[in-house]
Order: C-alpha cells, then structure tokens, then sequence
C-alpha cells in the first residue's frame, strides 16, 4: 500500500512512509481483507475511515510540522489510524490528541492502538491520547499545536482551531457541504492566517453527534 501511494507520488516523505508502514491499517478497519485497498471503508455511526491516499495527503501536507517533539491534534479521529501515524511522527517528546464524539468509536480506536506495536508504547506513556469530545471547540488543554488535521467536513472554519494553532503552525481541514476544498491553513508569525485550497474532497460531516447519528 504505502511503495503504491510512493509510486504514485502522493508520499514523497521518508517519515511518511515510515509511519505508515508502522502502523498496521489492518488493525484499525473492521474487516482487515479490505485494508490496503484504496478506498474509505465503513466504521458503523454513519461515518468512515479515509482512504489511504487521503491520510497520506494529509500527512504530506503537515509533514514539516510533525517533526519529533512537536504538538499534534487529530479532530475526529475515528478508528485512530491517522492520529497513530502522527503520534510515531511527532514520538514519545511530542504529543498527538484525537478528538472524537462518539464514545463507542474512542474506545474502539483505543483498542486499535493498543494492538500496534509502534503506537501502543506512546498510549501508555502518555503523548499518544484520544478524548470524546466535539472537535469544533478543538482540545484547549495542550494548546498551541504545530498541526491540526480535521477528518470531517466543517461548513465553515471553527474559530476555536484557529486560536489553537501555533504561530507556523498548520491546519488542514475540508470545508463545506456538498462540494467540499482542502483547505491547508498556515499562521504566520504576527498571528495572521493565510488559506489555500489544496483540492477538492469528499468527507462526512463535522457535525453534531445528534445530527450524525439520525445520517444528517
Ligand atoms: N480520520 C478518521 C475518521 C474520519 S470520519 C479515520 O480515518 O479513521 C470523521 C470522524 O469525525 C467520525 O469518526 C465522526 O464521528 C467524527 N466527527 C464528526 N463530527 C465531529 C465533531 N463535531 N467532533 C468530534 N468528532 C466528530
């Protein structure tokens, strides 16, 4: 999975690829015959894990801000896979948050990352952690962060992740309905932000749980 998206360019990073190599995708999807094929897979509550292409984008995307001791937050992290891969990026110095609000999901992507040789040591150790929560606010206890990664599509960008960003610190996030942007969203140095659209996506909402579970 990991020489295919290399082959293809969409990982050009060594540490990308060494992150996705160690962290199993098997062990975070429901059924792991279809684990390294390239497509978002069902994770029940109405939402999915990504395709593979979508974690490595996004990966590539914050790769400069998820270098060793740096502050990571993974808003709606699902099964866990991704927020694993940037908890062996930013290692046992730095610290990786997800941030999820369906408890079932939190304590299933607690499970996963127990079963991962590479990600398990940084649970226990403690700067690998995952919390229920709604994201939109983000995670104020270990604000500011290097990166900021959104797995759902926002209408709009919270102004809370902003706030919780790091002066050179990155954001990436979908934003909007039906016809959805990756946005990459960089703070510059006098706090000012500059946005960009890197393509065009297809993500499940960030929403409320409420609104998730009744598959609005
Ligand atoms: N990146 C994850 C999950 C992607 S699906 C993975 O690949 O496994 C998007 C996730 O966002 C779902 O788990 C959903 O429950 C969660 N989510 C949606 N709105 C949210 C909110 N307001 N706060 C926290 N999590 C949210």
């Amino acid at each position: 999975m990991v020489e295919n998206l290399q082959s293809h360019g969409v990982i050009t990073s060594d540490d990308v690829a060494k992150a996705m190599e160690a962290v199993d995708r098997g062990l975070f999807v429901p059924d792991p015959s279809y684990a390294y094929v390239d497509s978002p897979l069902s994770i029940g509550y109405n939402v999915t894990i990504s395709a593979p292409h979508m974690h490595a984008m996004c990966l590539q995307l914050l790769d400069k801000n998820l270098k060793p001791g740096m502050r990571v937050l993974d808003v709606g992290s699902g099964t866990g896979y991704l927020t694993a891969c940037f908890a062996v990026m930013v290692g046992s110095e730095g610290r990786a948050i997800g941030v999820e609000h369906i408890p079932e999901l939190v304590a299933s992507s607690v499970k996963n990352i127990e079963a991962s040789a590479a990600a398990s040591p940084l649970l226990k150790q403690g700067s690998l952690a995952i919390h229920v929560g709604d994201g939109r606010q983000g995670w104020a206890e270990f604000a500011p962060y290097d990166a900021i990664h959104v797995g759902a599509a926002a209408p709009e960008i919270p102004e809370a992740l902003i706030d919780q960003l790091k002066p050179g610190g990155r954001l990436v996030i979908p934003v909007g309905n039906l016809f959805q942007d990756l946005q990459v969203v960089d703070k510059n140095s006098d706090g000012s932000v500059s946005i960009r659209s890197e393509t065009s996506v297809r993500y499940v909402p960030l929403t409320s749980r409420e609104a998730q579970l009744r598959g609005e």
